[in-house]
């Protein structure tokens, strides 16, 4: 794999790196059933729409089940049907017993893990090494975080009764489908709310089989409702009288939609929009880990996350060592099958999806930015996209603007921290940013001026359940994660 050349540096044989054998994840040890029906009041149910729809996989274009789509009347069912368990059972219920039953999802989750890896990448399209690594163990510790909450609200608001909001609507978008759903069912049942969930239109096979979970954790009936469908049904879901809540995570586009909706009404609202991260390497970071992280940041994803670090910025007099070394390393990205556990990028979520990231890659060109792809072969179906970059970009372009949520870096150049501050906190977008830097000073510095919500230090996209996530600006407001994650689920009132 590594040759050594004269002058002692090792030179990579990227067609040797390329051509790991096949290690495939066998789909076999998942079961998709062929139709899934709307998971309401504890069974599953036709949809009163009695419409269906294909979810397939994005990486060969196959279909993989048919889905419920439900109308406003299957949404006013979840919904009674969870005002029904919240007034009767779940809002009276011990704190320590609440607990219990989040407890046995999170057992359960880890149980079926392997199993739930795998739908969520054919489902979904992402490596599996991402969803067995990092997706579901990561909803399994939302659960198990928040069910240790659960009897404990009185140490989370000191002095404070915490009372739950009543019935929550949460729509989820495509993403991390199952972790979605764990951010946000996990602290609502802890804080005694019972929940509507609307998966997204491309990924609703996790969340199906969570409702199975649930159903075997023996939750009471109606106390968690899992429905399918589009827009419209997240739509009816948002403008339903006997919600008190709404907790979405999607587009910018999609979240001022619903906060125009809900204003002048009592339902509180929480959203996670869209990105624009900013990852800064300075001169005195050390450039290979920062290589390293720039592209966990923005292609193990195929930077189909909000957080994804899509703008670099450089300080010059390292740029072009870094700019060569990451193009380096994007020739030996992996491309391909997402079940090979080899594989570094998968697929594309949508068709949609990859005509919106080619569009994008066109207005870099005609912007000027210079581009650089991967030499990879893409297989022949499904929707697939080179990973790419763009150096010779300037701060007004589109696509170092706007969110593209494709495995495409917009690179740029700064001279002085007051310079990068600027340029960083240009944005109308505030959701996370990454710094690179030998300097803790220069962290500190750094991390208190950057309007992002999230801050990474010489690394990026890490995640725990402990720790507070969400933005600033049109990247929405309000938290998820840790104790700051019980706040959107509560009333507090005096003692
Ligand atoms: P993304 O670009 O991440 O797919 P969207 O905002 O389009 O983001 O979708 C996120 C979620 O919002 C999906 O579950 C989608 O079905 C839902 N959704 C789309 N339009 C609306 C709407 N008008 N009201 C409520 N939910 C919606």
């Amino acid at each position: 794999m590594a040759t050594k050349k004269k002058n002692n540096t090792i030179k990579l044989n990227f067609d040797t790196v390329r051509n790991y054998a096949p290690a495939l994840e066998s789909k076999s040890a998942a079961t998709i059933k062929p139709q899934y029906d709307l998971f309401i009041n504890g069974k599953f149910e036709k949809p009163l729409s009695k419409k269906y729809f294909s979810t397939i996989n994005p990486s060969n274009e196959e279909k993989l089940s048919e889905v419920a789509e439900a109308n406003t009347a299957d949404v006013n069912r979840a919904v009674k049907a969870a005002r029904s368990a919240y007034e009767k059972v779940w809002k009276k219920m011990a704190a320590k017993e609440r607990a219990k039953y989040i407890f046995r999802i999170a057992r359960i989750i880890q149980e079926k893990a392997r199993e739930l890896s795998i739908i969520e990448t054919l489902d979904g399209g992402k490596p599996i090494r991402e969803s067995r690594d990092f997706d579901i163990p990561a909803a399994a510790n939302h659960f198990f975080y928040y069910a240790g909450w659960a009897d404990k609200l009185e140490y989370a608001f000191p002095n404070r009764n915490a009372n739950p909001l009543g019935v929550a609507g949460q729509i989820i978008p495509w993403n991390f489908p199952l972790l979605m759903a764990a951010w946000k069912i996990a602290p609502a049942l802890a804080t005694g709310n019972t929940v509507v969930l609307k998966s997204a239109e491309t990924t609703p096979l996790t969340a199906l089989k969570l409702a199975e979970i649930i159903q075997e954790a023996d939750l009471p009936a109606g106390v968690v409702n899992i429905i399918t469908g589009g827009g419209e049904t997240g739509a009816a879901l948002v403008n339903h009288t006997d919600i008190n809540k709404i907790a979405f995570t999607g587009s910018t586009e999609v979240g001022k939609i619903i906060q125009k909706a809900t204003a002048g009404t009592n339902k509180k609202l929480t959203l996670e929009l869209g990105g624009k991260a900013a990852n800064i390497i300075f001169e005195d970071a050390a450039l290979d880990e920062a290589v390293e992280g720039v592209i966990n940041g923005i292609y193990f994803n195929q930077g189909q996350v909000c957080c994804a670090g899509s703008r670099l910025y450089i300080q010059e007099s390292v740029a072009k060592e870094v700019i060569k070394k990451l193009k380096d390393r994007l020739e030996s990205l992996i491309v391909g099958d997402p079940l090979d556990k080899n594989t570094d990028v998968g697929a594309i979520n949508s068709r949609q999806q990859l005509e919106t990231i080619q569009k994008y890659l066109k207005i870099g060109q005609q912007e000027g930015a210079e581009k650089y792809e991967s030499s990879c072969a893409l297989p022949q179906k499904g929707f697939w996209c080179r990973p790419t970059l763009f150096t010779n970009v300037a701060q007004s372009n589109r696509i170092a603007q706007e969110e593209i949520f494709g495995p495409v870096l917009a690179i740029l150049t700064f001279r002085t921290d007051d310079e990068i501050i600027e340029k960083a906190n240009n944005s109308p977008y505030g959701l996370s940013a990454g710094v690179w830097t030998d300097k803790g000073s220069k962290i500190f510095n750094m991390t208190k001026r950057l309007k992002a919500g999230v801050v990474w230090a010489n690394t990026f996209n890490k995640f725990d359940p402990t720790a507070p996530f969400g933005g600033y600006k049109e990247s929405g407001y309000g938290r998820e994660g840790g104790l700051h994650g019980l706040m959107p689920y509560v009333n507090l009132s005096n003692k």
